[in-house]
């Protein structure tokens, strides 16, 4: 049925080349397009991070009160608002932002989004909001995780005015239309600032990174446990309230609409738990997480292609996952003397 919805290519005759520069992708196709029908009035936008192709997603939903969940990276920007002018949006129309979290590679374009939009609103996490409004800190930090990608992929992050920034409470509820709202849901683990959002109308839940990332072109679900704030509990958790609130489906930010999201979700949990138990008996030993975590779980790439690696090693690297989970058990170890180490 989506199908029959999809929207052409806009004309992107006013689109003036590639939205940035970066070494990954030369033949990048640069038309914008105006997104796809993914659900009763959802549109999928890819925000083209790196210029790739279903990688990064947002998701437009419609109603008098259209809101858009994710930007993207700051990179992403030109794209997504040819897109969100292609399906006819103007600068007035667009009355909500709403971010899972405020990593850049879904909050970076935050700032340029509001500018565009003077009429929006932007919700976040209450533990992200005081970065969207300074983001010194957030980009400082970004700068150490990404070094030399943060300028030539990601981009960095300008300030939102703090009074148009709405911190939202687990479940409270963004208007959407009469009959249409967004209800967030606490649920760190990823990260401690990240939220999904759960459509009423359609049933969809946007789960941002919680769920983990599964590129279409790449078939593997996987786990997503960058530092600083990996916390298997809390990620585990999280699971258990998305599979509690009965989604339609699941909308990944790596990427895509998933249906059948109960099963995505028990798979997510037995994943996660897998990757956490080889990252602990690594750590255990002290043998390198990293390595562990690549060899035990190298078969999962098989028939994956050189470019759909690079695109996951960019987005959900074992190095990230490894350092994640390094944090994860010595915050663990030496927190609070719960410690399962034998000794
Ligand atoms: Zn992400």
């Amino acid at each position: 049925m989506s199908d029959t919805h999809q929207r052409g290519p806009g004309t992107g005759a006013s689109h003036e080349g590639h939205p940035h520069a970066h070494p990954f992708d030369p033949d990048d196709r640069s038309a914008p397009g105006a997104g796809v029908v993914v659900a009763d009035g959802v549109i999928e936008i890819d925000t083209r991070l790196g210029g790739w192709e279903r990688v990064t997603a947002g998701y437009l939903i419609e109603g008098d009160a259209p809101v858009l969940v994710e930007t993207g990276s700051q990179s992403s920007v030109p794209a997504l608002l040819a897109q969100l002018e292609n399906i006819g949006l103007a600068a007035d129309d667009l009355a909500g932002v709403v971010v899972t979290h405020i990593h850049l590679d879904h909050a970076g374009g935050v700032g340029d989004v509001a500018r565009a939009f003077p009429k929006a609103t932007v919700y976040v996490h209450p533990k992200g909001a005081r970065h969207l409004a300074d983001p010194t800190r957030l980009v400082d930090s970004a700068a150490r995780v990404y070094g030399p990608l943060l300028d030539s992929l990601y981009g960095r992050l300008d300030p939102t005015p703090s009074e148009r920034i709405h911190v939202l409470e687990d479940g409270e509820m963004v208007r959407v239309s009469a009959n249409r709202s967004l209800v967030a849901i606490d649920s760190p683990g990823h990260a401690k600032h990240h939220l999904g959002l759960h459509d009423s109308l359609s049933g969809v839940l946007f789960a941002g990174d919680a769920v983990g990332v599964k590129l279409p072109d790449a078939g593997v679900l996987r786990p997503s446990t960058p530092p600083p704030d990996f916390d298997l509990t809390s990620a585990l958790h999280s699971l258990q309230r998305f599979a509690e609130r009965r989604p339609t489906a699941l909308a990944l930010a790596h990427y895509g609409l998933l249906a059948e999201p109960l099963d995505i979700l028990d798979e997510a949990d037995g994943t996660l738990r897998h990757w956490a138990d080889v990252a602990e008996s690594a750590y255990r030993k002290g043998e390198d997480i990293a390595a562990a975590l690549a060899a035990e779980f190298a078969s999962d790439l098989d028939g994956v292609s050189e470019e759909q690696r690079e695109k996951l090693e960019v987005m959900n690297g074992v190095h990230s996952n490894a350092a994640g989970f390094r944090r994860w058990l010595s915050v663990r170890d030496s927190g609070d003397g719960r410690s399962t180490s034998t000794g």
